[in-house]
């Protein structure tokens, strides 16, 4: 093209210039025209496929929603379910805790039902109550006494003695080298562990009504050295002396005493009054742990028992105190206890090494006129008279004047010539240690003192077994302790033996022996007690 112009003139060329460009405007127009036609018709074509994408999405959307909606309802249904049916469950645990509640409730009464009828064949036969109570664990237990906060788990797996319920023992042992022991024993109670005083005071304050009731009683601790005898029966000791200031711990004699005190004070003022007397035997000898020298001055007294001539053991010349109160009673004993023989053993520091008997003697004054018809046979019975006045206690005496007390008034003395006395005695023994010489680690006396423990506590144990064989001779007088407690052994008082246990494995043999006296114990049959000639209730006033 810009050759062909080569050869023409400027105008030319101008003209042809200008042709050409309204030539190319014409065509840009065009071309603008149709790409703008086209950018419409792909706009248009977007515009549809989105519309068509978005419809599809909607779409898609709503039947997602549905299918989530679907999943939501199926979910909340599921929980309603499950709701429902942890509503019933709920309703069927409630019923059966209910029920639970219900059986073991019935369970309880049933026991108490079953514990009533034991207790009453008990009485009928005259049984020897066993009651075992099972001490913790303690630092002597183990050889070295502080390495037990240390091992303490391994002093656990040593204990051996268990209460699985409250009338069974269980000792479980396996040693290397020696048989293994599963042995199950029954008796009328079982104290774990942590069992306080309380408890064990709980179950045996019937007792104690027995006891005014005409009965006589006797508790008697038996186990070996360091199994909790007198910390059952006094409560804890500390150095020489015992803590009787903290109530909580006290042992079965100081409550005892209070709760004889307290059924006494429930009764007409005047008509009872309390003796005491403490005793040791020690090396088969007994000792007046209450009598006093010309100065006033407790010291322990050699004296003896004899038989009757109504076959009652008795201690010509024993002191017999009488005491007002519990806590005269507590210093009283407190005295006397200061003189009991005490040796350290190797298993224990405090170790008593005699046999303790601490005897209550209630007096009750009963009108005559009001006597069962065979109250002469009762031999301690006596005509009251001034003597009986006078040995009333000095609070009584000086009570004299108010209208409930006895022999003031001349009409009241007449009443005093019927009237009559009923003794019935509490016995509270606490028994030295049944131990063997080997763990005791004892030499020279106090060798002859464990002789001397172990051949009265066979006695006591030959004795239970002529009453339980029912053999014509009881052969009481084979020892001064059998001797002594022969009345309460031999079937004239209720009698609670309290097997006393240490669960260490070191004295497994010690503990099957124990637990094998009290089930032999509890087979003696020694025909009913005997209830003291008391007034006929309904004419009693
Ligand atoms: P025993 O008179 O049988 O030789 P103790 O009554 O003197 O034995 O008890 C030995 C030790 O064990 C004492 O230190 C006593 O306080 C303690 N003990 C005994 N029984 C228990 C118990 N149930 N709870 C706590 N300590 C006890
Ligand atoms: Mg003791």
């Amino acid at each position: 093209q810009y050759q062909g112009l080569a050869g023409r003139s400027t105008n030319e060329v101008l003209q042809l210039y200008s042709a050409h460009g309204q030539q190319q405007k014409l065509q840009r127009s065009s071309v603008v025209t149709q790409l703008h036609g086209a950018i419409k018709k792909r706009l248009k074509q977007d515009l549809k496929s989105l519309h068509s994408f978005a419809l599809e999405l909607s779409k898609d959307f709503q039947r997602q929603s549905k299918t989530y909606l679907y999943q939501v309802l199926t979910a909340v249904q599921g929980i309603q379910l499950q709701n429902e049916a942890m509503q019933m469950f709920q309703m069927k645990a409630f019923d059966l805790e209910q029920s639970l509640q219900e059986v073991t409730e019935r369970y309880e009464k049933e026991k108490q039902k079953r514990r009533a009828l034991h207790n009453n064949l008990v009485e009928l036969r005259g049984n020897i109550r066993v009651h075992c109570r099972i001490r913790p664990l303690l630092p002597f237990d183990t050889a070295a006494g502080h390495l037990m906060s240390q091992d303490r788990q391994r002093s656990f797996s040593e204990k051996v003695a268990y209460a699985t319920d409250d009338e069974t023992v269980l000792v479980k042992c396996s040693r290397p080298g020696h048989a293994s022991i599963n042995k199950t024993f029954q008796f009328e109670r079982v104290y774990n562990a942590s069992e306080s005083q309380d408890t064990v005071f709980a179950d045996v304050a019937p007792l104690l009504t027995s006891l005014l009731d005409g009965y006589n009683v006797c508790i008697m601790a038996y186990g070996q050295t360091g199994s909790g005898k007198t910390y059952t029966m006094l409560g804890p000791q500390i150095e020489e002396n015992f803590a009787f200031e903290d109530e909580s711990e006290l042992g079965i004699i100081p409550r005892a005493t209070q709760e004889v005190f307290r059924l006494i004070s429930e009764k007409p003022p005047g008509s009872y009054w309390v003796e005491v007397s403490v005793v040791e035997v020690y090396n088969n000898e007994i000792f007046d742990l209450l009598a006093k020298d010309s100065c006033g001055k407790v010291f322990g007294v050699k004296r003896d028992v004899v038989t009757t001539r109504e076959g009652k053991s008795d201690v010509p010349l024993l002191t017999h105190e009488t005491v007002e109160n519990a806590s005269d009673f507590l210093h009283l004993v407190n005295k006397g206890l200061q003189l009991r023989v005490r040796h350290p053993t190797l298993v224990h520091a405090h170790s008593s090494r005699s046999h303790l008997v601490v005897t209550l003697t209630i007096t009750t004054v009963v009108s005559g006129d009001n006597f069962g018809t065979s109250w002469e046979d009762e031999q301690t019975s006596q005509r009251l008279n001034k003597e009986v006045s006078c040995t009333f206690p000095q609070k009584e005496r000086d009570n004299k004047s108010t209208s409930s007390s006895r022999a003031s008034s001349p009409a009241q003395l007449e009443a005093t010539e019927k009237m009559k006395q009923v003794k019935t005695r509490l016995q509270l023994v606490d028994l030295a240690g049944s131990e063997c010489v080997g763990m005791s680690g004892v030499t020279g006396a106090a060798l002859r003192e464990t002789s001397f423990i172990n051949r009265s506590l066979s006695a006591l144990a030959d004795v239970l077994g002529a009453i339980a064989e029912q053999r014509s001779h009881v052969p009481y007088r084979n020892s001064k302790l059998t001797h002594l407690l022969q009345d309460s052994v031999g079937g004239d008082a209720k009698l609670l033996v309290m097997l006393c246990i240490s669960p260490h494995q070191k004295y497994l043999t010690e503990s099957m022996q124990s637990l094998g006296f009290g089930t032999r114990a509890r087979q003696v049959q020694r025909g009913q007690v005997k209830k003291k000639n008391f007034p006929v209730p309904s004419k009693a006033k």
